[in-house]
C-alpha cells in the first residue's frame, strides 16, 4: 500500500480542528466516474468547501492511499453520527461509467471497470488492516467496519448505497463480510509498514551511535561513548532493538547531557526508569550495562509477550501490561490504543523515532577510525564493563602484557588493547568461553 500524505488543511474539518477518539472504519465509494484521487484531494482543499470531508481516498488508477485528515480528526462522510466515531475513506470510482438515476449506472468498459474496482478494493483491505492495528480494533466485531450502505440501515449514516452498490453492478462478487474477512487475514499477515517495530534487529551501528550522539553533545563523557555498543549487544540479547533504546535514552537524558533530567549519569539510568512523578529521582543501577539491559528488558514488556530470554534485571517489568506497545508510535499513552505506555507526553513515540531517523543518516567513518586507533594498557583505564571480562582473561591465563609493566593490582599494565578486542572479549566471555582454563 502506497499511502500519500494529501491533507486538506484549508477545508473546515481540518481547520476547526475537532477530533474523534476512532471506534470504526466507514468505507465509501465517491458515486461519479471519477477515478484520479488527486482531482478530489484538489477540490476539497478548500476553506468553502464545507460539505464533506474524509480521512483518505483511494486512486482508482494506481490504488495509491492519499491521506486527506489526520485519522483522528473529525470528518463529514455519512451525514449522521458515524462522523463521531468512524473514519471515513473513499474509493475512487471509474472513468468509463455513466450515471443514469439515483445510483444506477452504465458501464461501457467493464474489465476496466473491474480492474478500477479490485484496484481500489485490495488498498481498502490494507488501509483498513493497519488502521484497525492502530486503533486496537477487530474488524469482525459488529460495527467496527461498515458501508455506508450498511450505517445507513442502521441509523448512523446518510441513505446512501456505496459501495455496494458499485460492486453489485459490475458484478464483482465483493461483499462486505467479504471485505470485513480480508482486513482480519490481512492484519495477521504482516505488520503495517509505516509502523516501527520495537522487537527486532537494530539496524542503527555502534559508530552512528557514537557519532550521532559526540554531534549532538560534544561534551558527551567518554564513559557513555564506551557503553554504546551495549545497547546493540543487549538489545540483541532479548531481541529487542538497541537502536530504538539508545534513542529513547538520547531523549529521556538530554544526549546524556542530563540538564533538567530527574536522573544523573551515576544513578545508570538511562530512560527515566521509576521517575513516576515530577521531582522523583528514580532508580539506580550499579553497572551502565545493569541499567541498559533494565531498559530493554522494559521496552520487551511493552513490545511483545516473550518470556526475558536473562534473568530480569527490570524493577518495573511486573508492572507492564506485556505486549501492549508493539510499535514505537505506541510507547506513549496519548498515542497508544489502549491508552497505555511508557510516557504520558504526547507524541513520545514520535520524538524517539525523530532521533532514531537522525541516527539511521549520521556517517559513523571518522568516528570508527578514531575509536579503532585508541589503545588500553592498564585494566583501570578501560571502560567499566569490560573490566570484569579482562581481569578474568588475565588472571585465567588467556592474555598477558606486552612487557613486564605492572597496575596497581599486579596486574600487567601494557596489555595494548584496542576498543574492539576489548568488545570482542566482552561478548566471548557472555558466551561463556573463558569459564575454563584452556
Ligand atoms: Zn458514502
Amino acid at each position: 500500500m502506497n499511502l500519500i500524505q494529501s491533507i486538506l488543511t484549508k477545508n473546515p474539518c481540518y481547520t476547526c480542528g475537532r477530533t474523534i477518539t476512532p471506534k470504526g472504519l466507514m468505507l465509501h465509494s465517491v458515486g461519479c466516474p471519477q477515478p484520479s484521487a488527486a482531482v478530489f484531494v484538489k477540490n476539497w482543499n478548500s476553506p468553502s468547501y464545507d460539505r464533506a470531508c474524509v480521512h483518505a481516498f483511494i486512486d482508482g488508477n494506481t490504488g495509491d492511499v492519499h491521506q486527506t485528515l489526520p485519522w483522528n480528526r473529525r470528518g463529514w462522510h455519512c451525514g449522521a453520527a458515524a462522523n463521531n466515531t468512524h473514519i471515513g475513506v473513499e474509493m475512487c470510482e471509474p472513468a468509463c461509467i455513466k450515471y443514469t438515476s439515483g445510483a444506477n449506472f452504465t458501464c461501457s468498459d467493464l474489465p476496466t471497470a473491474k480492474a478500477v474496482a479490485a484496484r481500489t478494493y485490495n488498498s481498502a483491505v490494507e488501509l483498513f488492516a493497519m488502521l484497525c492495528k492502530k486503533y486496537n480494533l477487530d474488524p469482525l466485531k459488529d460495527g467496527v467496519i461498515l458501508s455506508h450502505k450498511e450505517g445507513c440501515a442502521r441509523g448512523i449514516a446518510s441513505n446512501h448505497g456505496d459501495p455496494e452498490h458499485l460492486w453489485n453492478q459490475l458484478g464483482t462478487g465483493y461483499t462486505m463480510d467479504g471485505f470485513r474477512k480480508a482486513v482480519k487475514a490481512a492484519m495477521s499477515a504482516a505488520t503495517p509498514g509505516d509502523y516501527t517495530s520495537i522487537t527486532g534487529t537494530a539496524k542503527a551501528t555502534v559508530g552512528q551511535l557514537v557519532a550521532y550522539i559526540k554531534g549532538k553533545n560534544p561534551n558527551v563523557p567518554k564513559s557513555v561513548l564506551d557503553m554504546a555498543f551495549l545497547y546493540l549487544s543487549e538489545g540483541a540479547a532479548e531481541g529487542i532493538r538497541g537502536d530504538v533504546a539508545f534513542a529513547q535514552s538520547c531523549l529521556e537524558t538530554g544526549n546524556f547531557a542530563f540538564a533538567g533530567s530527574a536522573v544523573t549519569l551515576d544513578q545508570n539510568n538511562f530512560c527515566g526508569m521509576g521517575v513516576t512523578a515530577n521531582g522523583m529521582k528514580g532508580n539506580s543501577f550499579p553497572t551502565a550495562q545493569a541499567g541498559i539491559r533494565a531498559q530493554i528488558q522494559h521496552l520487551k514488556a511493552y513490545a511483545n509477550t516473550e518470556p526475558l530470554k536473562g534473568e530480569c534485571v527490570d524493577p518495573r517489568f511486573q508492572y507492564v501490561t506485556r505486549g501492549c506497545a508493539e510499535f514505537v508510535e505506541w510507547l506513549g499513552q496519548k498515542e497508544n490504543p489502549q491508552g497505555k505506555g511508557w510516557a504520558t507526553g504526547a507524541g513520545y513515540g514520535e520524538k524517539i523515532l525523530s532521533i532514531l531517523k537522525a541516527i539511521l543518516s549520521t556517517k559513523a567513518e571518522e568516528e570508527m577510525e578514531e575509536e579503532a586507533v585508541a589503545r588500553y594498557n592498564k585494566i583501570s583505564e578501560m571502560p567499566s564493563y569490560a573490566q570484569p571480562t579482562i581481569i578474568k582473561m588475565v588472571d585465567g591465563g588467556f592474555i598477558g602484557g606486552a612487557g613486564t609493566k605492572k597496575d596497581e593490582n599486579n596486574r600487567p599494565a601494557d596489555l595494548d588493547l584496542s576498543i574492539d578486542m576489548i568488545r570482542v572479549f566482552v561478548t566471548n566471555d557472555r558466551a561463556g568461553l573463558y569459564d575454563k582454563k584452556p
